[in-house]
């Protein structure tokens, strides 16, 4: 038996550090959409109990390290689970890139396997387990559009926003986002976004102000020690972009816009400058109401 689920990446349509807490987390407020732009994750059942990874990208662990792995391991063990699984990631999500792409494969593999094992969980539990795996795996277990709170894993659910284009660029470099929370001075953060508005914005389908309300304060960070990634915002912006920021701790950049003609300038203007440039949808609903 065999199923197939679909790990969509996210953006971050907000995201603010409010403090560093004692357990070395820090506290965020993050508003976050998934997009499709999307890895596959496959799991074929496996009668011997073993547990097995492959990955269309074959730098991506095959492992432990790998977050579905993880997901696997856990659910087996938390729930004695006899049946094992083979694993196959169709990677199309760039890796490393601030876009959840680990995680959402972790969500994936969490939703597949509580059908293919039968486990009956709902998507609150494996919610709970997902938080062991990482902070951003609760929200890639729902999907859609919601605020993370806490150190991410705190999820409040939130309409789908006016839909849009997402366009997607990354340069060839890898991001790490322990690297980049690490040089982050939260006392000197000289902008905060508007999480309140950003929310509003949502709920009220205002295009135009969901755009005006984009902030990220890891931008700072990122772009101090990659000038690529200010490049690809600026080239973006000049192309009549109406709303530019960097996802996650970058560096991935997304453009958004609404007109159909302003999605081909902006993928051309980019096309000359970086290869790894991805035209896709917001999503908006959570799983919940899309797939079950
Ligand atoms: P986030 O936005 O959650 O910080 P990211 O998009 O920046 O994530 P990922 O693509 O999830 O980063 O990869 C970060 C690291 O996680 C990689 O360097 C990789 O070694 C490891 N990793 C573990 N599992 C996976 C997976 N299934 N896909 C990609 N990377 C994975």
């Amino acid at each position: 038996m065999r199923i197939s689920v679909k790990a969509p990446a996210k953006i971050n349509l907000t995201l603010d550090v409010l403090a560093k807490r004692p357990d070395g987390y820090h506290e965020v407020e993050m508003v976050m959409t998934t997009v499709d732009l999307a890895d596959r994750v496959d799991l074929t059942l496996r009668q011997d109990g073993a547990i097995t990874l492959d990955c269309s990208a074959s730098f991506v662990p095959d492992d432990i390290r790998n977050h579905a792995y993880k997901a696997a391991v856990l659910l087996r063990e938390r729930y004695q689970v006899r049946q094992g699984v083979h694993v196959y990631i169709d990677k199309q999500i760039p890796v490393a890139a601030g876009l959840a792409g680990g995680s959402s494969d972790a969500a994936a593999a969490l939703r597949g396997l509580n059908k293919l094992w039968n486990l009956g969980l709902s998507l609150d539990e494996l919610a709970a387990i997902g938080a062991e795996i990482g902070s951003d795996v609760p929200f890639c277990v729902y999907g859609g559009t919601a605020l993370a709170r806490g150190r991410g894993e705190q999820i409040t659910h939130l309409p789908a926003p006016a839909p849009c284009w997402v366009i997607l660029a990354k340069p060839p470099i890898g991001v790490s986002t322990a690297d980049v929370y690490g040089q982050l001075r939260v006392q000197e953060i000289a902008r905060h976004p508007s999480t309140e508005q950003m929310i509003k914005a949502i709920r009220e389908q205002d295009f135009s102000l969901m755009c005006r309300s984009m902030g990220n304060v890891l931008e700072e960070v990122t772009l101090a020690m990659h000038p690529q990634v200010r490049q690809i915002k600026e080239l973006m912006e000049q192309s009549g972009a109406d709303g530019v920021l960097m996802s996650g701790s970058g560096p991935t950049v997304f453009a958004l816009v609404q007109k159909e003609a302003k999605v081909h300038r902006i993928y051309n203007a980019l096309r000359g400058f970086v290869k790894d440039v991805f035209v896709a949808r917001m999503l908006g609903m959570p799983y919940g109401e899309m797939l079950a």
